[in-house]
């Protein structure tokens, strides 16, 4: 699937391209519109410590091209793909390479979260870090978890940043809400939590009634728009993008890029039936 020619044409909507460049051009574009990026170079669980150096490697090269093009952009990584499955020790000393460069470049590294087999391994990382590299990462908090709103607090008393996102893998029920309503409510009283008590949250999510009353909430309690920015994933809900862009609030868009896209346009497809009806049109056409 992912080396097929004719893939680009149904992942274009999610994806910005096969290669670094293409990715640039992708945020290039997104700040004449005033919407900052986070560029992920797609790709997790990788196979061998080898892969883990390629992705090191290809991070390093995205960090250059931002510094070049002086782009208000971070990167988001996965920890797997730096080869957590393989060595913590390896794996800390990739991500630390791309922290080093992020702090000569002033900006971030954003450190994805992925499933509950590496919940505590992914905190327990990004806590570490947090002392050599202040002010040079960000954490993500999923609020499908029941442990959620305990981690959340452990990393407001380090100041560590957090995006708050609802969570894209499947979960058992001892760990996570199963139900939409609870996942939802859950992450309502997170995003309060964060916007009066965390370090620059991101509010990571298309939902349109949590972004409003995400609105309301810091209007009602004089919470300044650069306390905070809203996140969203690249190609979905443009409207809504273009909305908060206009009231004056920071939006940065998830930018993927590479041609490992297969797991990440599955988890889009999953979250929406309606994008099956996008992708079986762009098959036929094909
Ligand atoms: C910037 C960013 C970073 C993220 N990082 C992580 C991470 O590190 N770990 C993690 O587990 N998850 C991550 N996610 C994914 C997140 O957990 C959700 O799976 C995803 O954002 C959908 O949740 P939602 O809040 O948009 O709400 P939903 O209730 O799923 O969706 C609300 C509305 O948004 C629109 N929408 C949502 N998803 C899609 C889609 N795929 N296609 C088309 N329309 C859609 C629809 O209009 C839908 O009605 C991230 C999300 C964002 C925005």
């Amino acid at each position: 699937m992912e080396n097929s020619p004719l893939s680009q044409r149904f992942t274009s909507r999610f994806v910005a391209g096969q290669t670094l460049k293409e990715g640039v051009r992708v945020l290039e574009a997104l700040a004449r519109e005033r919407i900052l990026g986070t560029l992920d170079f797609l790709g997790e669980n990788v196979s061998s410590l080898e892969d883990a150096a390629h992705s090191k490697g290809a991070y390093l090269a995205a960090q250059a091209d931002i510094e070049k093009a002086n782009l208000p952009a971070t990167v988001s990584i996965k920890l797997t793909q730096f080869g957590l499955d393989f060595s913590e020790t390896v794996c800390c000393s990739n991500v630390a390479a791309l922290l080093d460069r992020a702090r000569e470049m002033n900006s971030k590294v954003e450190i994805d979260m992925e499933s509950t087999a590496y919940t505590d391994r992914t905190l327990r990382i990004v806590t570490d870090f947090q002392e050599n590299y202040f002010g040079h990462l960000r954490a993500v908090i999923q609020a499908y978890l029941f442990r959620s709103e305990a981690d959340i607090r452990m990393l407001s008393s380090r100041r560590i940043p957090v995006r708050l996102c609802k969570g894209a893998y499947r979960e058992p029920p001892n760990l996570a809400f199963a139900r939409k309503q609870d996942v939802d409510a859950n992450y309502l009283k997170l995003m309060k939590l964060l916007l009066q008590e965390g370090t620059y949250p991101a509010i990571a999510s298309h939902d349109e009634s949590i972004i409003r009353q995400a609105v309301e909430f810091v209007r009602e309690q004089r919470i300044s728009p650069d306390r905070f920015e809203f996140q969203m994933l690249y190609g979905i809900r443009r409207d809504l993008q273009r909305e908060l862009v206009s009231q004056g609030y920071t939006l940065r868009l998830y930018v993927p890029y590479g041609d490992a896209w297969y797991p990440y346009f599955m988890r889009r497809l999953a979250e929406r039936p309606a994008n099956l009806l996008f992708l079986a049109k762009n098959l036929v056409r094909s």
